[in-house]
């Protein structure tokens, strides 16, 4: 893995309160659970190729559950 070119996406569980608008905007990232909480499909890394997506998804989230990390930079950019 090159991990100058992944992003992380990052999941603060106690915040989410199920609204599944990140599931509506990236559905290849995100599902929700038995309880309706969201939860990552796959390890959630993903490459610069998907970050506009993600990114709108993590934008559109009104309890700001959600953030990525540039594992190159290991910063937190919401
Ligand atoms: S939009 Fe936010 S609050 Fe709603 S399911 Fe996704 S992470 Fe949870």
């Amino acid at each position: 893995m090159n991990n100058s070119l992944m992003y992380q996406i990052n999941i603060e569980q106690d915040r989410c309160q199920g609204h599944s608008r990140c599931c509506s905007i990236a559905p290849n990232f995100f599902e929700s659970d038995d309880f309706g909480n969201v939860r990552l499909k796959g390890d959630g890394t993903i490459s610069p190729d998907f970050e506009t997506i993600v990114r709108l998804a993590v934008a559109n989230c009104p309890e700001r559950a959600l953030s990525l990390t540039n594992l190159s930079e290991q910063q937190v950019k919401t």
